[in-house]
């Protein structure tokens, strides 16, 4: 299997290359150049299939001989070490629940994946990796989970000093081992250049070997379809409708990858916050990213969603047949929170606000629709404590995240230049 880039003017490559590189040089996006429908068998078999087997199935047309059948099969066991229930939370409408992995997002399964499959690609190498990552918070922890304790990988995280909550930059700051977070003094937007500059660097580049665990790498699109088969099997039989909560719109790629692989999916509902810049482009059929505004929903905080050029590529860019498989709807702050506290009313679920804009979603589809509705749980509520304390009262939290608060957190604080990023490298590149 070959993956192309959706600019088309960078050469075609293998899941190997693709994963390691991340990112094609014409600044587009990896494609498999061929998605084939699973067999008949399998879906039959599906309702009996445990969630490793359902990977392996998936991923193997698309990672090829890159990876022997008992590496992958080790490789999905290990990523998917934790339960993906799906709970009923009223009549016809279920979560899917996708953050019982350590950092409690779903984050958890792309970086797990991607971690392992570049530990196994750079087993024979000489050189040790080292990943670069920018991060604004969810995203840093669950990559340097997923790399903690990986031979030949070193992880340097990027966080702006002040601008992460207490509980991510303790997640982020008290791993050890082959984690490194650095602490700089300026904005997210600064850490992104950064790192930016620094796989620019030539003379770094020819010292130090870089990667990125960027969230449009296809390591981490590809294990996000699984669990959409996984929630068809929990639920045979039924005409099956998925909301899924978007920001980057990782997420809902891979459950349009799992229908294009044959599964049987009614429809998407694209739900978003205030940054709304996919729903009005299903509503008008222009596209027009614009900066991000914030809101309590914060992971979907984005303005200009990188994975909608893999949507419009899937459907040959036609608008018409991208609006009969989604339907896209946004909330502002004030809707999720009345969301989450009339359904913990009603019901006692608790949502996180991330997961009740998905609510919110399918709830407006399946007025004018009759089906089983699904929406993506995305993170656990206790991960956005300030909003759902407000909100539902005290939630608990669970210990694979309280046990961060006691821990003493090790970070390296440094300036905004890259110029100090770049030695900072090369000095502990010399100490290995
Ligand atoms: C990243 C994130 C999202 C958005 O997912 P995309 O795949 O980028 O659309 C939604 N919810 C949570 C909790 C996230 O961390």
């Amino acid at each position: 299997m070959k993956y192309y880039s959706t600019n088309h003017k960078a050469e075609r490559v293998s899941f190997r290359e693709a994963v390691i590189k991340g990112l094609p040089e014409d600044n587009g996006l990896y494609m498999p150049e061929m998605i084939t429908p699973l067999p008949p068998s399998f879906f039959e078999k599906l309702p009996d299939t445990s969630l490793a087997e359902i990977g392996y199935n998936v991923a193997q047309p698309f990672v090829g001989d890159d990876i022997p059948e008992q590496e992958m099969l080790a490789i999905i066991e290990d990523t998917l070490n934790f339960d993906i229930p799906v709970v009923k939370v009223e009549e016809g409408i279920y979560a899917l629940e996708l953050f019982h992995g350590p950092t409690l997002a779903f984050k958890d399964v792309g970086a797990r994946f991607l971690a392992r499959c570049l530990s196994y690609f750079s087993k024979n190498e000489q050189q040790k990796v080292t990943v670069l990552v920018a991060t604004s918070g969810d995203t840093g922890s669950a990559v340097a989970h997923g790399f903690l304790g990986v031979p030949n990988v070193d992880v340097v995280i990027l966080y702006p000093k002040g601008k992460v909550s207490t509980l991510q930059e303790q997640q982020l700051t008290t791993l050890g081992q082959n984690i490194t977070a650095l602490e700089i003094n300026g904005t997210f937007d600064d850490c992104q250049r950064m790192v930016k500059s620094a796989f620019l660097d030539k003379s770094l580049n020819e010292s130090v070997r870089l990667t990125s665990a960027n969230s449009i790498n296809m390591a981490r699109l590809l294990p996000q379809s699984f669990y959409y088969f996984w929630a068809k099997a929990q639920l045979p039989g039924r005409d099956l409708v998925f909301s899924v909560p978007s920001g980057n719109y990782g997420n809902l790629t891979a459950g349009l990858l799992a229908k294009r692989l044959g599964l049987d999916i009614r429809a998407f509902v694209a739900s978003s916050n205030i940054n709304d810049v996919v729903p009005n482009y299903l509503a008008t059929g222009d596209f027009k990213p614009t900066a991000s505004r914030q809101t309590i929903s914060n992971a979907m905080d984005v303005g200009s969603p990188s994975n909608f050029y893999r949507m419009l590529d899937l459907y040959n860019d036609e608008w018409k047949s991208i609006i009969s498989d989604i339907k896209g709807y946004s909330f502002n702050d004030d809707q999720t929170r009345a969301a989450m506290k009339e359904v913990y009313d009603r019901t006692g679920y608790v949502l996180d606000p991330h997961g009740a804009v998905g609510y919110l979603g399918l709830k407006n589809y399946l007025k004018e629709n009759d089906a089983t509705g699904i929406f993506l749980e995305t993170a656990h509520p206790a991960k956005f404590k300030d909003v759902v304390d407000e909100v539902v009262g005290n939630v608990e939290v669970p210990e694979r995240l309280a046990k961060y608060m006691h821990e003493e957190r090790k970070s390296v604080e440094m300036g905004s230049n890259f110029e100090e990023l770049k030695e900072y490298l090369m000095v502990s590149l010399e100490k290995r």
